[in-house]
C-alpha cells in the first residue's frame, strides 16, 4: 500500500519524525486504504503537537471545535464542529458508514454520544497559551466584530492533518482539524468540505491543508485531482499550490497511478510509505 501524511502546511520538517511515527504506527495491519487513512489520522490527532483531536486550537471563547472527514470513491464521511470528543475522525468514519454524508455542529457532538464516544477535553496547556497570547495581541474590546476584523488579518494556520492512500487502485483520504487562530465558534475551514480539502475519485486521492477560505473558494482538491490525468500528479499539485493569493500559503498531498506526491508553498512536515 501507497500512503502519504502530512502534519500542516506552516509548520516544520523538524515534525517530519511524528508524522512517521503516526504513519507506521497507524497503518500497521491495516487491509485497506481506507483502514490506513483513518488509523494513521487517529494516530496523528493523538499525538498533542499537531491542531487535531489531543491538541486542537482553541477558538476565541475558550472552545474547541474539530473538523474531519474521510472519503473513498465509493462514499463520505465528514462532520464539522464536533466538540470533546478523542478522535474526530472517528466519529467521521461512523457518519461513512451511516446513510449521511455531513453531520454539523450540536448535533454531531449528540451524534458521537450516541454511539458511545465519551466526553473527552482535547485542550492542552500549549493551546491555552496560545490562546492568551492571541487575546492579548487582539487591539480593541473582545466584542464579535473586533474578533471578525481580527480573524481576516491575522488568520494563522498550521499543524492540520491529513493522509491519502492507495493500493491496486483503490483510492481513499482523511483529514482532521481543530481550525485556524483567532477562529470564533462556528467557523468551518475547507477540511470537512468535499472538494475543498479534501478529494478521492478515479484519478486519486488528494487532501490539502492552509487558509481554509482561500481553500473553499477554489475547490482545490477536486481541481487537483481532476488534472491528476492530463498533467501527471507532480505537475497537478503544483498548480493547485500555485492557485493562491500571495498573502497566504497551501499544501497538498496526493496519490495516484504514479505514486504518492506533495508540494507546498511553506514547510509541510510529511511522511510517506511506498
Ligand atoms: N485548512 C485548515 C482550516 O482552514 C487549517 C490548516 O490546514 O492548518 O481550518
Amino acid at each position: 500500500m501507497q500512503i502519504i501524511a502530512h502534519g500542516g502546511v506552516g509548520g516544520t520538517r523538524e515534525q517530519d519524525g511524528c508524522v512517521e511515527e503516526a504513519l507506521e504506527k497507524g497503518s500497521k495491519g491495516t487491509e485497506t486504504p481506507l483502514e490506513a487513512v483513518v488509523g494513521v489520522v487517529r494516530e496523528l490527532e493523538d499525538d498533542p503537537i499537531f491542531n487535531a483531536g489531543t491538541g486542537s486550537r482553541i477558538r476565541l471563547d475558550g472552545t474547541i471545535q474539530m473538523d474531519a472527514a474521510v472519503m473513498t470513491p465509493e462514499d463520505i464521511g465528514s462532520i464539522a464542529a464536533v466538540e470533546r470528543v478523542r478522535n474526530p475522525i472517528l466519529v467521521a468514519l461512523e457518519v461513512y458508514h451511516s446513510p449521511y454524508v455531513f453531520l454539523a455542529g450540536a448535533d454531531v457532538t449528540r451524534f458521537a454520544r450516541k454511539l458511545g464516544y465519551e466526553d473527552y477535553d482535547p485542550s492542552t496547556e500549549k493551546r491555552e497559551k496560545e490562546l492568551a497570547e492571541m487575546k492579548n495581541k487582539l487591539k480593541g474590546d473582545d466584542k464579535e466584530l473586533d474578533d471578525l476584523r481580527n480573524f481576516y488579518r491575522k488568520v494563522g494556520f498550521g499543524d492540520t492533518v491529513g493522509c491519502v492512500a492507495a493500493e491496486d487502485g483503490n483510492y481513499a483520504a482523511a483529514v482532521s482539524t481543530g481550525g485556524t487562530d483567532y477562529c470564533i465558534r462556528g467557523r468551518v475551514g475547507d477540511s470537512p468540505v468535499p472538494g475543498a480539502g479534501f478529494f478521492v475519485g478515479e484519478h486519486g486521492a488528494v487532501v490539502t491543508t492552509g487558509k481554509g477560505e482561500e481553500i473553499i473558494k477554489r475547490m482545490t482538491a477536486i481541481r487537483c485531482h481532476d488534472m491528476i490525468p492530463e498533467y501527471g500528479i507532480k505537475e497537478a499539485c503544483r498548480i493547485g499550490v500555485e492557485n493562491l493569493p500571495e498573502d497566504t500559503t497551501l499544501g497538498i498531498i496526493a496519490v495516484g497511478e504514479e505514486g504518492p506526491w506533495a508540494d507546498s508553498s511553506r514547510e509541510m512536515p510529511q511522511a510517506k510509505k511506498l
